[in-house]
């Protein structure tokens, strides 16, 4: 990949403004582009900072690198070795009818799908993590956490990991059989690493 085509993409999304409903978040897209790991989130949460940091909240963001602690993977190791986005590029604000970030509408996805194609096609990562029902769809098509999560696809040269959202917002890991099939997830995404040669600095 041309560090030119990479640097066009990072612009081209950062001046979009194209969902009138969305505040733009400068560095939703966050790590390296020789990444062999992708994470994809759903949109970036609210930032009172400059720059936001992917899964940097105290709620969904701590849950995640909790599991990955499980995993051996402090966080610092992982956000070295993975390159974060999301589904949509742009904070879509509170949600109206309850706890949490209003959910992207499918207008909002569509238009920024073509950005999430091309970090993909410029990135080739080796594996693909997408966290979250609305990630999942966009990678997997719709199907149901429970169908996916425990479960290990292959995407092109990719091995594709579904993660469920980390959130406390997301009721699907208060059930004792989803927390069952997060931890396979989970130990999948560790085994898929080690097979890449891609330890935590501090193993
Ligand atoms: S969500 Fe995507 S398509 Fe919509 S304004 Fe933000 S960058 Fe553009």
């Amino acid at each position: 990949m041309s560090d030119a085509a990479w640097q066009d993409l990072l612009e081209t999304m950062a001046a979009c403004r194209r969902c009138p409903g969305m505040t733009s978040v400068p560095g939703v897209a966050r790590g390296a582009p020789d990444s062999r790991v992708m994470v994809v989130g759903q949109a970036p949460a609210k930032t009172t900072g400059s720059v936001y940091l992917p899964f940097g909240n105290p709620g969904g963001g701590k849950n995640l690198f909790l599991w990955l602690a499980d995993i051996g993977w402090d966080e610092a190791s992982f956000r070295r070795a993975a390159y974060f986005t999301a589904v949509v590029k742009c904070y879509p604000g509170p949600n109206p009818r309850g706890k949490g970030d209003r959910p992207p509408t499918p207008w909002e996805v569509a238009n920024c799908r073509p950005f999430l194609a091309r970090e993909q096609a410029l990135l080739s990562p080796r594996i693909l993590v997408p966290v979250g029902g609305l990630a999942v769809r966009e990678l997997l098509g719709p199907r149901p956490l429970t169908e996916v999560v425990g479960r290990v696809f292959s995407q092109g040269a990719a091995t594709l990991i579904p993660l469920p959202h980390p959130s406390g917002a997301s009721l699907w890991n208060n059930d004792p059989a989803h927390r069952e099939l997060r931890r396979r997830a989970v130990s999948a995404l560790g085994e898929t690493l080690g097979g890449l040669g891609l330890h935590p600095r501090s193993a």
